[in-house]
């Protein structure tokens, strides 16, 4: 597939630069959101000179953890692009280490606030049939959650984005007892269970908008670390099998490699 116009949140390094590189590459149009406009125009710059292809990349500012950026992103979608984005790849996330509230805080608006809020806001203004990718991680799976978990319930249950948005931090809950990021793992599950939610939602359904997550595997980025065992381009691949995927695609899966994950 060619000449889409896609959407790729957190571009300007890891795994979304080369989701970015790639989309370029074969030939589509890529609006590329960064934190910081100098890191995203570098990145955009790079892109240029590796793929010989200039313009691939238009760069636009996205603070995920102020919605104020936020609805300026969705503002110059409305105001430029409106009916024309075909994918939308919500790649930026944050790994917090501690169990606490402002960690939970921080880590729930950029995995999980802003991803949902974005797709919710963006939906009637995108091409029909958009698909819609959330990078999770194999760390939300439910199984990495303690069963004794109190936020357990609502992740299995949770029919609605207003459940899951009632979610509180809990200082003893079981989940502080996980020997890894537990403030990473829960705000992933919450994306799984947004993207499940939305999966059958009207407001999707009424452009034909598919919505599927997925884990790029251990990659080595600043966030994974230099012993992982992927490279950012082969985590760069499951995001793309997701919105390359020939129709009808998937709807309310979560994928690694292209092979499904149970949530
Ligand atoms: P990196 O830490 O290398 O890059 C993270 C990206 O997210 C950067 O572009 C960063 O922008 C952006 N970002 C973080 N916080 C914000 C924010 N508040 N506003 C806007 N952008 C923000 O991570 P990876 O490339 O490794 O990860 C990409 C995705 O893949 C993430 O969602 C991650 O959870 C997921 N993932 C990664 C794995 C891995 O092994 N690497 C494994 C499983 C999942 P800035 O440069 O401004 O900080």
């Amino acid at each position: 597939m060619t000449g889409r116009l896609v959407m790729v949140t957190g571009g300007n390094r890891g795994i979304g630069l080369e989701i970015c590189r790639k989309l370029v590459k074969s030939g589509d149009k890529v609006l590329m959101t960064s934190r910081n406009a100098q890191a995203g125009a570098a990145a955009a710059e790079a892109i240029e000179k590796d793929t010989g292809v200039n313009g691939g990349c238009e760069v636009l500012q996205l603070d995920a953890g102020d919605a104020q950026s936020v609805q300026r992103l969705v503002d110059v979608v409305k105001d430029k692009y409106d009916g024309k984005l075909e994918g939308l790849i919500h790649n930026a996330g944050v790994l917090l280490n501690p169990w606490d509230a402002d960690a939970f805080s921080q880590a729930k608006t950029v995995n999980y606030e802003t991803p949902v809020a974005m797709t919710v806001a963006l939906a009637p203004h995108v091409a029909p049939g958009c698909r819609v990718v959330m990078v999770s991680s194999g760390w939300g799976q439910l199984n990495e959650i303690p069963s004794s978990s109190s936020y357990m319930a609502t992740l299995t249950t949770a029919q609605t984005l207003e459940d899951l948005n009632s979610l509180q931090f809990q200082a003893d809950d079981p989940l502080k007892h996980v020997s890894s990021p537990a403030t990473y793992k829960l705000t992933k599950a919450m994306l799984n269970r947004a993207t499940y939610i939305l999966s059958g939602s009207k407001l999707l359904a009424a452009k034909d908008i598919t919505i599927n997550a997925c884990c790029p595997g251990w990659c080595r980025t600043d966030m994974g670390g230099g012993n992982a065992t992927r490279s950012p381009a082969q985590g760069a691949d499951s995001a793309l099998w997701i919105l390359n995927h020939p129709a009808p695609g998937p709807n309310g899966r979560f994928f690694r490699d292209g092979r499904e994950l149970v949530w």
